[in-house]
């Protein structure tokens, strides 16, 4: 193996603390700081005027030095050396070197440079601090590194020449020749060399191009295979003709034509020859949880156990209650699992789990622990999985055999991204709303209109309705954000003192919690003042009423969420946002979102207005972080399916010697973000 692969440390300059700071960026061998990005370049070839330089930031200038001053010998030893230059618009510049004597004694009297550095002084009179100053023999364009504290630039650019300098000895082509000539990607070295030492920006965009073109086919082909994975014959086997009639018989409502083909599509991979691998896709409120509830049914009529993993307590909670009311009438025996059980508890609940008295285990993800085993784990159901991500997706899957698996996301993914996100699901999307719904309407005010949208809600209360308010923060400061508690108590004394307010945030215990919601849910409390907490799945169909105070602190797809919370019966539900402080971009956002209730809308929007980095990381979709790679190039991402079709029918497995480096990529890809299904 070459010295690519070997730790970092053996680079030259790489000493303990060194080391340590890679590691903690996640670089731990040569092959993988070759695969550190820079996230600028520096052109000496274009220099700024120096009467033009912002104050404050790092800028080239090339100047001329009129004059060396003699060091000035500051406190505790340090050597100050000043010199005098002027540009070519005869701008003078004062450079100030510290401690450094060297750089002070490489610059002559009447040469010219191109440096560059940080600009200080004044608009009359600027300084420039340490500059770093191009040599003769440099690269006049200079790649800019993601900054870490105790790295700098020049420090990676020394190893990363060495790491291309080991990457050149012994050649070394990742992706097969067939595609680089297909897709017109430039060789894996030149990539690597032209994106960290660039002589020609246009050659380096090439270069970036096929970098991210790779980054993102590994991702693609990675998911294929787990999905691929996931192909094996199945071990629950289940029959097809199970009669879900008692199941709808039961249910208080009928599905709707969108729940029914889900549930079909479900029952038919429950039946099939190899695990499910499916996800449910709603937007809030589309009724996922009838669906994923019928999933059960079938699957405990077939003697198998099934487990549903929600992220937090209180949608546990909740969804422990409707699969309960759903299936205990018919016999079905629905226990809930969650962290804040007592010892006792919980050693019952695994003990109806081992012996399989216990057929519905609904839970956060103390479902999944390792103490927990299972008699027969058939189907494994996560609910609102983008906050579990792709690692807790296949974790599960270690539970005895490999159980049939449905997620259920209420994010709705904008289409041309959603093969790449969920490459390895099959998808059944719910995209009818259970009728007698009526759109929320949604409108965004001003503070000054606070005391209206009150009297509207008080209005609402009297009708017999219940109403949710929400606050970004939970304390008091940090601008002059509406604290939960002071303003529930604010709330409690002033406007809503003929109310009873419930009270619910992300520092209150599990239990506190639970009984807020409960007593929200009974109607026990008319307005529930509470944080994010409810954004996720909260179900309670008598409240139609949601107002958002600082809503310009939220994002798009947030708001959505949050909004969703009403509009869950066939009662008007209204979504006010106040705002005091918005901003254009934020107006916008608002403005937005009362002008659709489109969960789809909302989402490309959000993308458009926040660009893939930021959606894609609120998302917390749990996949690799991407370096490169824009997931909204639609283009790039049509010629990546078709390149990993083409890898995938020559060698399904990835087994052969010219897919080897391919594959090894992914397989760390995938080892490094807790992922154990490759290997
Ligand atoms: P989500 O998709 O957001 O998880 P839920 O499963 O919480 O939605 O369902 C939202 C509400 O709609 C629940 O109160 C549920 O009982 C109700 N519901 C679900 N399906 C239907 C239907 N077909 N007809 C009427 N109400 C329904
Ligand atoms: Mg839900």
């Amino acid at each position: 193996m070459t010295r690519l692969f070997l730790s970092i440390s053996h680079l030259k300059g790489v000493g303990k603390k060194r080391f340590e700071i890679y590691q903690k960026i996640g670089i731990s061998t040569p092959y993988e700081l070759l695969y550190y990005f820079p996230r600028a370049y520096r052109d000496y070839r274009d220099p700024v005027p120096v009467a033009e330089t912002p104050l404050d930031e790092v800028s080239v200038v090339r100047v001329t030095i009129t004059d060396k001053h003699r060091p000035v010998y500051a406190r505790a030893g340090m050597q100050i050396f000043r010199l005098d230059a002027v540009d070519d618009e005869r701008t003078p510049l004062d450079i100030r070197i510290f401690n450094n004597v060297y750089s002070y004694r490489a610059l002559e009297i009447g040469k010219t440079y191109a440096m560059s550095g940080k600009i200080c002084g004044t608009f009359l009179q600027r300084e420039i601090h340490n500059p770093q100053v191009l040599r003769d023999d440099e690269n006049p364009i200079e790649a800019v590194y993601p900054q870490t504290t105790g790295l700098t630039s020049a420090m990676v650019r020394t190893n990363i020449r060495e790491c291309l300098e080991i990457l050149s000895q012994s050649p070394f082509e990742t992706l097969p020749a067939e595609i680089l000539e297909q897709f017109d990607l430039m060789p894996l070295e030149r990539a690597l060399r032209a994106v960290h030492i660039p002589e020609d920006m246009e050659e380096t965009e090439k270069a970036r191009y096929r970098l991210a073109f790779e980054e993102m086919l590994r991702l693609q082909i990675g998911l294929r295979l787990l999905k691929e994975r996931g192909g094996k014959k199945t071990e629950y086997p289940m029959d097809p003709a199970t009669d879900l009639k008692p199941y709808y018989d039961s249910l208080p409502f009928t599905l709707t034509t969108a729940q029914q083909r889900a549930v079909e599509e479900i029952c038919a991979d429950l039946s099939g020859e190899s695990p499910m691998n499916r996800l449910l896709q709603g937007d809030v409120g589309s009724g996922k949880t009838a669906v994923a509830a019928a999933a059960c049914y079938f699957c405990v009529k077939n003697g198998c156990q099934c487990a549903l993993m929600a992220p937090t307590e209180i949608l546990a909670g909740q969804h422990f209650k409707t699969l309960e009311e759903f299936l205990k009438p018919l016999g079905v025996n629905v226990c809930l699992l969650t962290g804040s059980l007592t010892a006792k508890q919980k050693r019952e609940c695994h003990a109806a789990i081992a012996d399989g008295t216990a057929q519905v285990i609904v839970g956060t993800h103390a479902v999944m622990q390792k103490a927990v085993t299972y008699q027969k784990l058939g189907l494994v159901i996560t609910d609102e999985q983008h906050r579990f991500g792709v690692a807790q997706r296949t974790a599960l899957a270690e539970k005895g055999g490999v159980p049939h698996k449905l997620v259920m996301s209420a994010t709705p993914i904008p289409r041309t991204l959603a093969l790449m996100v969920y490459g390895d699901l099959d998808v059944s999307v719910l995209d009818v709303k259970p009728c007698g719904r009526k759109p929320v309407k949604t409108y965004a005010v001003t503070g000054k209109l606070r005391a209206r949208a009150m009297q509207f809600l008080i209005s609402e209360l009297k009708e017999g309705r219940q109403a949710y308010i929400v606050c970004p923060a939970i304390e008091e400061g940090e601008l002059d954000l509406r604290a939960v508690t002071a303003y529930a108590q604010e709330m409690q004394e002033g406007t809503l003192k003929d109310w009873r307010v419930g009270i619910l945030h992300g520092q209150m215990d599990a239990q506190e919690k639970d009984e807020a919601m409960e007593k929200f849910r009974s109607h026990e409390t008319d307005v529930l003042i509470c944080t994010t907490v409810v954004e996720v799945g909260v179900d309670v169909p008598n409240a139609t009423v949601m107002v958002i105070e600082d809503a310009e602190r939220f994002g798009l797809s947030q708001l959505h969420q949050l909004r969703g919370r009403v509009g869950r019966s066939s009662h008007q539900s209204h979504c006010i946002l106040i705002t005091e402080h918005a901003n254009d971009e934020s107006k916008e956002r608002l403005r937005l979102l009362s002008s659709t209730t489109d969960g789809f809308e909302v989402a490309e929007a959000d993308l458009r207005l926040r660009g893939p980095g930021d959606f894609f990381g609120s998302m917390q979709h749990g996949l690799p972080p991407l370096k490169l790679a824009d997931l909204t190039n639609a283009f790039m991402l049509r010629d990546v399916q078709t390149a990993a079709d083409r890898i995938l029918a020559k060698d399904p497995a990835l087994t052969s010697e010219e897919h080897h480096a391919l594959y090894m990529d992914i397989v760390r890809l995938f080892a490094k973000n807790g992922e154990n299904g490759l290997n």
